[in-house]
């Protein structure tokens, strides 16, 4: 933290500023310029003390110069952050495809899924066991029963699963059924769930829906600081004003978050979007902005899905999509893994 004191600041008031950054375990560094003096706070501590140096005599602001997402920062590690899971590289040059139901409804439902992701070249089969629904009388996932329909469909398939974990209480469970764990756009703030998350496996962590960057970095650097450092982030559409669709996928958030994380960054289109026909379009788009990676639902039978079947791609739209990214893939200078 830098304070800026005002430029008729007294000695008094500098040293007392000086004194009270020292007493708070920080070193200070003083800087006289021709019209102000500048007073640099260095340490390691928590910095929410030092903004209380602004109600200082003579101080005229606080500039902060670290970023408060210290371990998720670029700036912390230059690097892109590589996560292996199985025989899949997320991050660093490759290109990865989650596919899957928004629910997993049944076991033909979901090995039907699974096979269709497997033979057009997916990476992982999602699904959720746990839903997140608006009306408590919308169906809300088959839980347990989904997490062992998933396990089955990985056997039949070799494919990793992606599963949303909803409560700390399922914790266990999701951990032994998953590959990876994926945290709901709802849930990005919950820190008590976040916390829980030094787990042995990956997490997708999805944009609120209407959180800025810098908390969802922020709600990454909960799950980094309990030692989990295999966190991907997921850009799942915003709300905005806007209603001629179900949300607005920001692609912005790709090449910034690119700048301002190492961690590896995946696209939702299908929440991003709400619609079929701008899927195939945002999918190919957020490639082109530097996403490594895609997370799509689909449906062996889109209108009868239990959630989100507006947004469903069937298989054979699946398929044309799989083939329709490649040249965007490798225009990116990405790899796009083969199928495992
Ligand atoms: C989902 O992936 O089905 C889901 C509920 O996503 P989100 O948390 O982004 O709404
Ligand atoms: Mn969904």
């Amino acid at each position: 933290m830098i304070v800026v004191m005002k430029p008729k600041a007294s000695k008094k008031q500098i040293a007392a500023v000086v004194a009270r950054i020292q007493e708070l375990g920080y070193q200070t560094h003083e800087n006289q310029g021709t019209t102000k003096t500048v007073i640099g706070a260095i340490g390691d501590k928590d910095k929410e003390c030092l903004n209380a140096l602004i109600a200082y005599e003579g101080v005229e602001k606080l500039v902060p110069i670290r970023k408060p997402y210290k371990l998720a920062a670029r700036s912390s590690k230059e690097e892109d952050t590589i996560i292996n899971i199985g025989p899949v590289q997320v991050g660093g040059g490759t290109f990865v495809v989650m596919a899957g139901p928004c629910s997993v409804e049944s076991e033909s439902q979901i090995l039907s899924s699974a096979e269709a992701v497997k033979t057009a070249g997916g990476h992982f089969l999602r699904g959720g066991a746990y839903k997140p629904r608006t009306s408590p009388y919308s169906f809300q996932g088959l839980e347990e029963e989904g997490l062992e329909l998933l396990s089955k469909a990985k056997r039949e398939t070799g494919l990793g699963i992606i599963t949303e974990l909803l409560s700390v209480r399922n914790i266990e469970s999701v951990v032994k059924h998953a590959d990876i764990i994926q945290i709901g756009a709802r849930n990005m703030q919950n820190f008590s769930l976040l916390k829980e998350l030094n787990v042995n496996r990956p997490i997708l962590l999805k944009r609120g829906l209407s959180s800025t960057l810098e908390e969802l970095l922020m709600s990454a650097e909960y799950i980094m600081s309990v030692g989990n450092y295999q966190v991907m982030l997921c850009e799942r559409g915003i709300r905005t004003f806007e209603t001629a669709y179900r949300n607005t996928l920001d692609l912005n958030a790709v090449p910034a978050l690119k700048s301002m994380t190492h961690l590896p960054v995946i696209v939702d289109p299908s929440h991003g979007t709400g619609r079929i026909d701008l899927i195939p379009t945002m999918a190919k788009a957020a490639i082109a902005a530097g996403a490594d990676g895609i997370m799509i639902e689909i449906h062996p039978d889109p209108p009868k899905a239990y959630s989100d079947g507006p947004q469903s791609l069937n298989i054979p739209q699946f398929n044309e999509l799989m083939e329709e990214i490649k040249p965007f893939v490798s225009a990116a200078g990405k790899r796009l893994l083969v199928a495992v």
